[in-house]
């Protein structure tokens, strides 16, 4: 079984999986999200709690913030 490396997408944290450890083990407590990009292109974001998955979703959120509108309200 080859290694396998996991990192948070928001945070950077890194689990390194080893050849007698399953990732469901080494993973536990961590989200993963599907993308589905279109035809051919899926990809797998990795999140090491769900702050980390809430901030990315924020992220990528088109709205704008609350805390950007209110940077203007000074
Ligand atoms: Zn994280």
């Amino acid at each position: 079984m080859a290694q396998a490396q996991f990192i948070c997408r928001s945070c950077g944290k890194q689990v390194r999986g080893s050849a007698d450890e399953r990732p469901c083990e080494r993973l536990a407590g961590w989200l993963m999200v599907t993308e589905w990009g279109g035809p051919g292109s899926v990809g797998n974001c990795f999140f090491c709690c769900t702050d980390c998955l809430k901030a990315w979703a924020d992220a990528r959120d088109p709205q704008v913030p609350d805390v950007f509108i209110r940077a203007f309200d000074r």
